[in-house]
């Protein structure tokens, strides 16, 4: 559903670089008729409790049992203030492992964007899920997105809809006077 009258800043394309042009479009006319809240909110009823390193770090292990038994302990699990989710988590992993000899040195830290303490429950799961398969897979390859599938199957939905939840961020943090009306008797959001 595009939106003809309402011009696209951008946003939708830099949030989904690498998406068909339609999906682009698509995130493009909720945002742009300021419906994109209202559809993550629909979608994402479900908050989560995980609001400290030590329940985080909790999480992340129950996953890693059920998963990746074999995968070696975790040196670390902890919210990061820092880390940019589009450009760091999600993005091309440009920095690569140090070589230390002929071995790799494998990433035994799990960094979760401080963000996702507030974040729907479905995408907190999402993005551990993506940092637990870079245990068994550095780079974003067919195995690695395999891994994640096999611990989440609605894995690049989820992935996508992530995008949309950041990008709705951002839109958020430019406009903050955007209300949301408290009946939304609009269409159904796709
Ligand atoms: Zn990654």
């Amino acid at each position: 559903m595009t939106s003809p009258h309402l011009a696209s800043d951008g946003l939708a394309a830099r949030y989904l670089a690498g998406y068909p042009p339609e999906l682009i479009a698509q995130a493009d006319g909720l945002h742009a008729q300021g419906r994109l809240a209202d559809y993550l909110a629909r979608r994402f009823p479900e908050r989560h409790e995980v609001r400290s390193d030590a329940a985080l770090f909790d999480y992340v292990q129950a996953l890693k049992t059920r998963y990746l038994r074999n995968a070696g302990p975790l040196n670390f699990v902890g919210f990061d203030a820092k880390l940019r989710v589009l450009q760091q988590a999600l993005g091309t992993h440009t920095r690569r492992t140090q070589v230390q000899g002929a071995k790799l040195k494998m990433r035994r830290e799990i960094r979760i964007a401080t963000l996702f303490k507030t974040a729907p429950a479905a995408l907190l799961r999402m993005i551990v899920v993506h940092e637990l398969a870079h245990l068994r897979e550095l780079e974003h390859n067919k195995a690695f997105y395999q891994l994640c599938q096999h611990m989440e199957p609605d894995y690049f939905q989820l992935e996508f809809d992530l995008r949309l939840y950041l990008m709705q961020l951002e839109a958020a943090a430019a406009e903050p006077v955007a209300q949301p009306t408290a009946d939304s008797s609009g269409p159904e959001a796709p």
